[in-house]
Formats: C-alpha cells, sequence, structure tokens
C-alpha cells in the first residue's frame, strides 16, 4: 500500500443543504449520451447524438466532481448512457478513485449495461471502484436482443463474471415491463441471488420520446411484489440510500431485493443527490425539467463562477417531482432522455 493509500482526510461536513433542509452528499454524472445499446424504454433507434463541442472533456469533468467533493458530495456515480463506451474513460475514474483513496471521497461507482466489463473490471477495481451496478432485464438472450435492440446476454454475462472475478460487488438493476419480463422476474431473482447478486427492480419513467406507448411497457412494483408474496416470504429492511429504493429480505433465498418506485411511492423528502448530464447541466430533480448551466458557468468563469453556480442550483432545488403514466398522459413527462441524466 502507498503512502497516500493510507492517508484519510477528514470527512467533510455538508456544505450544500437546499431549501428544504436536505444536504446534497451524491452526485450521479452522465460522462456521455452515447451508448452501445438502444434499450426500448430508454432510447428511440435512431438517436441524434450531441455534438462534441457540447460534451464536457474528462477535464472539464474531473473539474466539476471536484467542485463537488469539495462542496460535501461524498459518493459519486457515474453512469451515460454507456460510462465504459466514452474514449479514455479510465483517465477520469483513476483520478477521481484517487479521492477515495485519500478518503476525500467515501464512494465511487458506475452504472452499466456490462457490454465492455470483460476489458474494464480490473482497471476499475485498481482505480479504487468496488461495487458496480449492472442492468440486465432478462436472462432470455433473444428477449434481452429485443429489448435492447443491439445488445447480446452472453457478452454481458461475461462481463458480470469478470467483475466478480476482478473483486467487484455486483448489484444487478432490472426494468421491470409489463408483457416483456413480468414472468420471468422470480427467476431472475434466483438466478441473481444464487450468483451473490442483489437485484433492483425499477418502474419505467416517463422520459424523452421512445419509438413505444410507455402505459404499455408500465408495470407497477406494488403488483409485482404482491406477486412475490404469494410465493415467498419478504421482510422490509430499515435501509435508506437517500434515493427512491426500498429494500426487502426474500428469506427463501436470503438476498436482497430492491424497488425504486418513483410513480408508486413518494421519495423525495430524503432526497440527497443531484445529477450532472454530460452536457454540464446540472438537475436538481430526476422529474423536473429545471436545470443549472455549469459549463456555461465554468467555460466563462472558471473556478469561482462554476462554485457559485453550484450553490444557486441547489438553492433551487425542488421539493418533489410530478411523474404522471396513464392513458391521458402518453407523452413524456420531461422532455429529456434518461441516457442524458443517467437515471
Ligand atoms: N447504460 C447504463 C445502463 O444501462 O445501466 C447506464 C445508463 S442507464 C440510463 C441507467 C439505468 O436507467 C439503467 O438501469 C436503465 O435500465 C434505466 N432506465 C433507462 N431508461 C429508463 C426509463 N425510462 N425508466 C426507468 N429506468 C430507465
Ligand atoms: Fe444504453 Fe443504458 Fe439506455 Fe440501455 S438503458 S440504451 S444501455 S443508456
Amino acid at each position: 500500500m502507498s503512502q497516500t493509500d493510507t492517508i484519510t482526510a477528514k470527512p467533510s461536513m455538508p456544505r450544500m443543504i437546499d431549501p428544504f433542509g436536505r444536504a446534497v452528499t451524491y452526485l450521479r454524472v452522465s460522462v456521455t449520451d452515447r451508448c452501445d445499446f438502444r434499450c426500448v424504454y430508454c432510447m428511440s433507434e435512431h438517436m441524434t447524438f450531441l455534438p462534441k463541442k457540447d460534451v464536457l472533456s474528462l477535464e472539464e469533468l474531473e473539474s466539476v466532481c471536484n467542485a463537488f467533493i469539495e462542496k460535501g458530495v461524498r459518493k459519486l456515480r457515474l453512469t451515460g448512457g454507456e460510462p465504459l463506451v466514452r474514449k479514455d474513460i479510465m483517465v477520469l475514474i483513476n483520478r477521481l478513485g484517487a479521492k477515495v483513496k485519500s478518503g476525500e471521497l467515501d464512494e465511487l461507482t458506475l452504472t452499466t449495461n456490462g457490454s465492455q466489463l470483460t476489458k474494464f473490471a480490473d482497471d476499475l477495481y485498481a482505480a479504487g471502484v468496488r461495487r458496480i451496478n449492472v442492468s440486465v432485464d432478462t436472462l432470455n438472450p433473444e428477449k434481452f436482443s429485443e429489448i435492447t435492440r443491439w445488445g447480446r446476454l452472453p457478452q454481458v454475462l461475461e462481463g458480470i463474471e469478470a467483475a466478480k472475478t476482478a473483486g467487484l460487488k455486483v448489484k444487478i438493476n432490472a426494468v421491470a415491463l409489463k408483457n416483456e419480463n413480468e414472468a420471468e422476474i422470480p427467476s431472475m431473482i434466483e438466478w441473481a441471488h444464487g450468483n451473490g447478486h442483489d437485484l433492483t427492480l425499477i418502474e419505467t419513467m416517463p422520459m424523452g420520446d421512445i419509438d413505444e406507448d410507455r402505459t404499455d411497457q408500465y408495470l407497477p412494483l406494488s403488483k409485482v411484489r404482491s406477486d412475490l408474496e404469494k410465493q415467498w416470504t419478504l421482510t422490509d429492511l430499515p435501509e435508506r440510500t437517500g434515493g427512491p429504493a426500498r429494500y426487502v429480505r426474500i428469506e427463501e433465498t436470503g438476498g436482497k431485493l430492491g424497488f425504486i418506485t418513483p410513480l408508486t411511492h413518494n421519495f423525495c423528502e430524503s432526497c440527497n443527490r443531484v445529477r450532472l448530464t454530460c452536457t454540464g447541466q446540472l438537475y436538481m430533480c430526476l422529474g423536473q425539467d429545471d436545470n443549472a448551466d455549469l459549463r456555461a458557468a465554468f467555460r466563462e468563469g472558471g473556478q469561482a463562477a462554476l462554485s457559485e453556480a453550484i450553490d444557486e442550483a441547489i438553492g433551487r432545488k425542488p421539493k418533489g417531482h410530478d411523474f404522471i403514466i396513464d392513458r391521458n398522459h402518453k407523452g413524456p413527462a420531461v422532455g429529456r432522455h434518461m441516457s442524458l441524466t443517467g437515471g
């Protein structure tokens, strides 16, 4: 272990408190809007991606992350688009990982579709990443290709194995989709728990235009839960992450199951997070369009202007979101795609 590994800085006090008294300690960063998949609930098949000049450079992303760390952020999650398709992404991950090693951050983590993990798993571990979320909506290879359009299940499963071998704890995320994976949920839980992975189910959120009707996809997790209760014993866990997830233990499998229910449950009162897009827009709430242009602040006024823009943005973090999916609200509740803010 090097000297820097052993030096632990004092945890910083939360310095970003929003108007509702919530400390913002968690930043999710979308490092690219691009992806090697085209999941049906996330993107349309023919997406137009952003011009390079609009996207923050790796150096700019690092500066913005550092500004948040100085203001009390303790946890960073990189997401996208697909974070591991961003060119030279390990440069940023290594730099941010150094903040974990020095104690300035508690955790650096990633949400990924898993397609590039065989290539990156060892490097991620060496950088200081210890846990990752991998999205897998089905274990049926044909269905997987249908849902992701361009994805191949065996490649993702190999990636998960590589991550496990590298020492990374893997949590599986699955979007619950009516008529797609609904019947398969119990076997996915058995597979995940049998392989030592927790699993979290996510309700579809109405974000961005896609090629399908969202009311056809929407499957309330309250229904999934009551179906599972016919088969298994679900014990509520007190665990809270400051986000929309609620956890249970399934006594029969011994594993943990999470439910992310932004539509059927209100989680906003304990929200501790903000989201940065790859173009430097800071969204104070996943379900609202209000955002702050940190790229303009930083490119025009440097660190000082960036710091001021962050403080101003946190000062207008809203109380909550207003997602609705029903037959009368077919369009997206927020115009941007999930791939821009990264979920
Ligand atoms: N590409 C990576 C992946 O798929 O894990 C990271 C980005 S992806 C936008 C992050 C998570 O958001 C994934 O678990 C994905 O399934 C989920 N997601 C995407 N669009 C969604 C939507 N409209 N509603 C709910 N979850 C969504
Ligand atoms: Fe890509 Fe993730 Fe969106 Fe699927 S959910 S299209 S993998 S960004």
